[in-house]
């Protein structure tokens, strides 16, 4: 999802405000030096308001951003309060009655400018992290960027992109999913995790999954994709399958196929 341009100019004026406060504090510290540096060094303590999540007072991680008021705390302590409320932990905006998780986005900018501020962090919160999948014996999904596969039925391998904005959607919110196959006549896929744009819809896993399977994507109409047992409609995107039916939950979004079943 792309965040609205008033994401850009808060994070702008976000930036601005954290420039205001160092040039305040450099007046204080150094008016009578000679300094005449282009760099100057800004106190992190000045900036942490700035890139700490309210909920659990710590430097943001994955940095998700509520698109009706913008405000920005780590995806797991949002995704985890919006299991109980639908409205802002900050300014108490109701986001949407039902279905608040549609109305936050990751926010990679927010993120760099975290990572870039705060020395070590990244590194420390990849090894926390591989430390997690590692002590419940789960792949780590990260790692599998090197030899993920991805979902790419309008287009063939053979072709090239013809320019930069043919991104292949890996520029969208991504999302991981595991696929596994169900029945005597549907074989597993060779990797079952796939990573993929979270825009994706259930008509193109079918294709992908028919093109696996029966060596022809046409075939698409004989596979019935599920998710916790339900049959899925043809036009849901992953994003919204994972939010209304994986409850957004940390780990990879399982999906099954089968031979299509007339009701
Ligand atoms: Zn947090
Ligand atoms: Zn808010």
């Amino acid at each position: 999802m792309v965040l609205p341009s008033s994401s850009m100019f808060l994070m702008f004026s976000r930036i601005q405000s954290i420039k205001e406060e160092s040039q305040l504090e450099t007046l204080d510290e150094d008016v009578s030096s000679s300094d005449t540096m282009m760099e100057r060094r800004i106190r992190l303590k000045s900036v942490n308001v700035h890139i700490t999540c309210t909920l659990c007072s710590g430097y943001l991680i994955d940095a998700t951003t509520i698109t009706e008021c913008l405000h920005t705390f780590c995806k797991s302590c949002l995704v985890q309060y919006l299991d109980d409320n639908n409205t802002c932990p900050t300014c108490e905006i109701v986001i949407h009655q039902s279905h608040p998780l549609n109305y936050i986005s990751h926010d990679r900018t927010m993120q760099d400018i975290v990572y870039k501020l705060v020395p070590e962090l990244q590194e420390n919160e990849l090894r926390r992290q591989q430390q997690f999948y590692k002590s419940r014996g789960v792949p780590f999904p990260k790692s599998i960027g090197a030899n993920e596969e991805c979902v790419e039925t309008e287009r063939t391998h053979t072709q090239p992109p013809d320019s930069d904005t043919q991104d292949y959607h890996r520029s969208d919110e991504q999302v991981n999913i595991c696929l596994e196959g169900r029945g005597v006549s549907m074989r597993n896929l060779k990797r079952k995790f796939i990573r993929c744009s979270s825009q994706a819809t259930i008509m193109q896993l079918k294709k992908f999954v028919a093109l696996k399977v029966f060596n022809s994507s046409a075939k698409h109409t004989d596979i019935d994709i599920l998710c916790n047992d339900a049959i899925l409609g043809k036009d849901h995107t992953l994003k919204f399958i994972s939010v209304t039916s994986w409850q957004a939950k940390d780990t990879p979004l399982m999906l099954h196929y089968r031979q299509r079943v007339d009701l």
